[in-house]
């Protein structure tokens, strides 16, 4: 493997990001170390929802049969209203992979990373732990990174996938990350604890509810159920600095319908995510280091699509990578520049795009009185068939700008017609 000598291209982080990515470019013959922070590789948290535009990826990668047999193909995307637990939009997901050609598929975290981790090792990419890099600065043929003990490594281009708080984001743009206010929690349990909570273990099944939400999948070939409960934390509202605390989950979700109370319980309460994601950039690009993943586009995770842009990131630069190496050159003679600059002009709008989504279906999500049955009722008026709502997103990748498909505009909220029987019941 090639691991010996300069590496091409060094990547920080070894998350979903870092590895796939540097996978990617191991393809193409170039040789990738990886510096991870943690002692061992690895992920936290429950469940991943991986749509078609990430598993075609995964499918040129050789790996979406790894991903199927490990995690779970859901027959239905189902939307409910959290209180009165009625059905608002059903996306078959039979349908959509049929669309698309790709299926929508769930996968524990852990085993996705996992499948991206064996990929590097069988590619020869050199991954090296306990490695924090405190800055970076370009140099003449590309970059350099400083790590804590005061050590230095070079490459032709230094990649940052380094996460949400990325120190790479700190030092190039300087931004601060948004907070939202809501916090998440998780749970992964097996799924006899669940079967008598009225589930359904063939959907992924997401409940809207005011200031609140809460998502339901099978795992793990259906022998775990992944969780996950959100909320608006009144704490945060009220400018204390420790919020989301498990005394809130419970408040939060009074109210709520019978599956979403019996699911409260069981979620973990000794790790939450406080919910956070930036504003988007327009520059990922300085000089030979490049942002990549929540590093250059954290998301709310309301569209569920934070990994896989991460996923795209990386394929995106690889298959420009290819295009833009002469024939016979070898592997590392890669016009870095031009690559770079393709890859900024369709990533950055893609990414702008899905962020300003997610932070607008947040909202939608979390609406209550009057508004929330307005956004009842225009979700009962979508007709999934349609497409024009998942087309952007769930279509193959643009590798150009050119190629990137119109964005969904939603209706808006006041054009909604409320039927009288929902209108009376909420009274
Ligand atoms: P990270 O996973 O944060 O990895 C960064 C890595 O860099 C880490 O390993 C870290 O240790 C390392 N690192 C950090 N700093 C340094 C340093 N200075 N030196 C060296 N190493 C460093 N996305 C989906 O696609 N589908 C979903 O269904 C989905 N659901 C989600 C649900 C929740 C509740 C949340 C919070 C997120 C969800 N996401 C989802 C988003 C997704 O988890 C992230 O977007 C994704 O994990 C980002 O990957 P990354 O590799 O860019 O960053």
């Amino acid at each position: 493997p090639p691991t010996e000598g300069r590496p091409d291209v060094l990547v920080v982080g070894g998350g979903i990001g870092g590895l796939s990515t540097a996978f990617a470019l191991a393809r193409e013959g170039l040789r990738i170390r990886v510096l991870e922070r943690a002692p061992e590789f690895g992920e936290v948290g429950a469940g991943l929802q991986i749509a078609p535009n990430c598993t075609r990826i995964l499918d040129e990668y050789g790996l979406l049969d790894e991903a199927k047999e490990l995690g779970v193909v859901p027959e239905n995307m189902v939307m409910r209203d959290a209180l009165d637990s009625r059905e608002l939009i059903r996306l078959d997901l039979g349908d959509l992979e049929r669309r698309y050609g790709f299926p929508y598929m769930v996968i524990h975290r852990s085993d996705l990373h996992a499948i991206f981790l064996r990929a590097c090792r069988r590619a020869g990419v050199d991954l090296v732990t306990d490695r924090t890099v405190v800055d970076y600065e370009n140099t003449a043929g590309g970059a350099r990174i400083t790590l804590a003990d005061g050590g230095t490594e070079e490459a032709p281009l230094v990649i940052a996938a380094d996460g949400l708080r990325s120190v790479a984001r700190q030092k190039l743009v300087g931004d601060d990350v948004v907070s939202s206010d809501y916090v998440a929690y998780r749970a992964a349990v097996p799924i006899e604890q669940v079967r008598d909570n009225g589930i359904a273990e063939k959907d992924v099944t997401v409940y809207v509810g005011p200031r609140c939400h809460f998502v339901q999948y099978a795992l793990r070939g259906g022998d775990m159920f992944n969780q996950v409960a959100v909320f608006q934390s009144p704490k945060a509202l009220a400018g204390q600095e420790d919020w989301g605390t498990p005394d809130e989950l419970d408040a939060a979700f009074e109210g709520t319908c019978e599956t979403v109370g019996k699911g409260i319980p069981l979620m973990w309460r000794d790790r939450w995510w406080q919910m956070m994601d930036r504003d988007p950039i327009d520059t990922w690009v300085h000089g030979r280091v490049v942002l990549l993943g929540d590093a250059a586009h954290p998301p709310l995770q309301y569209m569920a699509q934070g990994a896989i842009m991460a996923i795209e990131d990386g394929w995106v630069l690889s298959r420009h990578v290819a295009r833009l190496r002469a024939e016979d050159a070898a592997p590392s003679a890669v016009d870095w520049d031009a690559a770079l600059a393709a890859y900024e002009a369709v990533r950055v709008e893609h990414c702008r795009r899905i962020l300003t989504t997610a932070r607008a279906w947040g909202e939608l999500w979390h609406l209550d009185g009057t508004e929330r049955l307005q956004r009842n009722a225009i979700m009962r008026s979508i007709d999934p068939a349609e497409y024009a709502f998942t087309d952007w997103v769930y279509g193959p990748t643009a590798l150009f700008p050119d190629e990137e498909p119109p964005m969904f505009r939603p209706v808006p909220l006041a054009s909604a017609r409320i039927e009288e029987d929902e209108a009376s019941a909420s009274d």
